[in-house]
Order: structure tokens, then sequence, then C-alpha cells
């Protein structure tokens, strides 16, 4: 019988996870049945400093579906949802493997529809979100403008609002396996496997209970992986913006030979001075930021520390 993995990284979210749980065990042993496969889920425990992990071991007295089907890791720390999210998915067994948010902005009921598609033989099944309810102006239009960013700057077709809901076969898990990236951006990295990849449109709900995982610095850290991890562009920004300096210099310079060979040697200029030290020591600053991130990352990779550590092993129940 196939099996199918649904893999749920979980970080402080003890006050949905008892929820979730109830609510995935139930449709996704529904859909096992429909299907007639095997499944198993994988609650990946992130370093939480609540008492997910409490909660999850618990689950088994208080909660008989899902019962002989469900795992748990717990990491050593919090090592951020796309690590959280690959530790899951390296443990996935399944024929297909889903991968689901713990805080039900992402239905399970949509579950299904992504195992019919995988039925037809797709590979990737990515769920793209056509509203989201209850997220802060602030979180869309940082989003929005994210992907835009993201999308002009790698040249990359990564797909617009799609989170990290989505149901991958074994054959694209494999492939995924082999991508050893310390700073990982799932979102970015599944499509560039390519494969059968196809969109799944549904509406994001707010969250259950309990508040969001992402401030601002991880969603800074998401935004740069996305964009230093899938391009070079920003470093050849650099070289186009210094042309266009020395460019505009040696035309300056031309200048100003003239016209001290025409006018004589004014003493003023301070002003030009300063604009042009300014203006140049803000552009190699800048400059010398961009090669320090491509850099971090170059050391990252070559320090090939693992890419998170595993405290207690996958319990079962
Ligand atoms: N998450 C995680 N580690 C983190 C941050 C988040 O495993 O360091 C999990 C979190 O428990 C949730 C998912 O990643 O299941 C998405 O996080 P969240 O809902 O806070 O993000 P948002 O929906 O606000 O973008
Ligand atoms: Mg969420």
């Amino acid at each position: 019988m196939e099996l199918i993995s649904v893999v749920v990284p979980c970080y402080n979210e003890e006050e949905v996870i008892k929820e979730t749980h109830s609510r995935l065990a139930r449709e996704v042993e529904k859909i096992a049945i429909n299907f007639n496969v095997n499944y198993e889920i994988i609650y990946v425990n992130d370093g939480s400093k609540d008492k997910t992990l409490q909660i999850l071991q618990s689950l088994k007295n208080i909660h008989p579906i899902g019962s002989g089907n469900v795992v748990i890791i717990s990491l050593a720390k919090n090592f951020g949802h796309q690590t959280a999210l690959t530790a899951g998915l390296n443990f996935a067994k399944g024929d297909a493997i889903i991968s689901i948010d713990a805080d039900l902005q992402d239905p399970p009921e949509v579950i299904e529809e992504m195992m019919k598609k995988w039925k037809e033989g797709m590979d990737v099944v990515y769920g793209v979100r056509t509203s989201r309810e209850g997220e802060t102006w602030f979180k869309l239009m940082t989003a929005k403008l994210f992907y835009i960013i993201v999308r002009k700057i790698t040249k990359f077709d990564i797909p617009l609002n799609a989170g990290d809901f989505r149901l991958i076969s074994k054959r694209a898990l494999e492939v995924f396996k082999s991508m050893p990236e310390r700073n990982r951006f799932i979102r970015g990295m599944i499509p560039w496997i390519g494969l059968n990849q196809i969109p799944i449109y549904y509406e994001r709900a707010s969250r259950f209970a309990g508040t969001t995982k992402y401030p601002f610095s991880k969603m800074l850290k998401l935004a740069l992986d996305g964009i230093v991890g899938f391009s070079n562009s920003p470093l050849k920004t650099a070289y186009y913006v210094g042309f266009v300096i020395a460019l505009l210099s040696f035309a300056y310079g031309i200048f100003i030979i003239f016209y001290s060979l025409l006018k004589g040697f004014p003493v003023h200029g301070w002003s030009s001075i300063m604009v042009t030290i300014l203006f140049t020591g803000g552009v190699q600053l800048i400059t010398v930021g961009i090669l320090g991130e491509y850099i971090g990352r170059i050391y990252d990779e070559v320090k090939k520390r693992p890419l998170y550590i595993i405290d207690e092993q996958e319990s079962r129940f």
C-alpha cells in the first residue's frame, strides 16, 4: 500500500497544536481511506520554548485519531521554519509528502485536491493563496514587495503568493534531499527542481490562535535567502553602478581640466568634493555589504555543519 506523509513544523504553537492535530488527523485519515493509502503525520518541534512538545507527546491520550501514525521529532533548538521543514522532509517515508503549517492557516481539506493531482501524475502541487485573512497590512505589503523583488532580481519564476503548503512526490523529494545548501529557501528550491508542477488555489485563513512566529527579522532573513540564494545579480549591480560612476567621473574630470585651463583655478568647490566623497563612500559600503552577504554564505557552506541537530528522535505513537 502507498504511504502519504504530512510534515508539520511547530514552533511555540501550544495554543493551536491540539486543535490542529484533531482537525488534521481526522482529515488525513479520511483521505487515506478514500485513496486507499497509509499515512504518517510528522510533527517537528523546532525548539519550542512553551509546552508544544509536551502537548504533542500527550496527543495520544487526548486524541485516538491518528494513533499509530504519528511521529514526533524534536530539534535541539530553534533552527527556523525552513530548516525544521527540511528535517521533517528528510524523515518522511511517503510516496507523496505534504507540508503544512501548524496554525491551521492552510486548510487541511485542500490536501484531498492535492492528492487528486498527484494521482494524475503531478510531482509538485503547490498551494497558492487567493486571499489572506487576518494578516496586517504591513505583512501583506512586505510579502507582496518581496515576491516582486525576488522575481525581478532572480529572473526565475518563483510562484507568486505560494507558501510552504504543498504536496511533493517521492522523486521530487529525492532531488530536494540532494540539495545541501545551508540557507534554505524551500519555496524557491522546489520550483527550481522542475518536473511536473501545478498550482492549486485556496483561501488562506487567519491563524487559529497564537501570533505569527515570523517577526520582521526572520522575514528579512527569508527574503535575503530568496534573493541571494537564487541569483548573482546583486553582485553584477555593484559592477554596473561602479561603471556608471566611473564614466561620470571621467566626464567631470575632463570638464574640470578645460574649465581650469579657460578660467583659471577657482578655490571654491567644497560642496562638490563633499558630495563626491559621501556618494562614492556610500556606494562602496553598499558594495562591500553585498560582497559580505555572499561571502558569509560561502562561509556557511564551507563549514559544512549539520543543518539541524535532533534532540529527541522519532517517538512514534
Ligand atoms: N515555525 C517554525 N520555526 C520558526 C518559525 C515558525 O517551525 O522558527 C513554524 C510555525 O510553527 C508554523 C509555520 O512555521 O507552523 C509558519 O509560521 P507562522 O504561522 O508563524 O508564519 P506566518 O503564517 O505568520 O507567515
Ligand atoms: Mg501562519
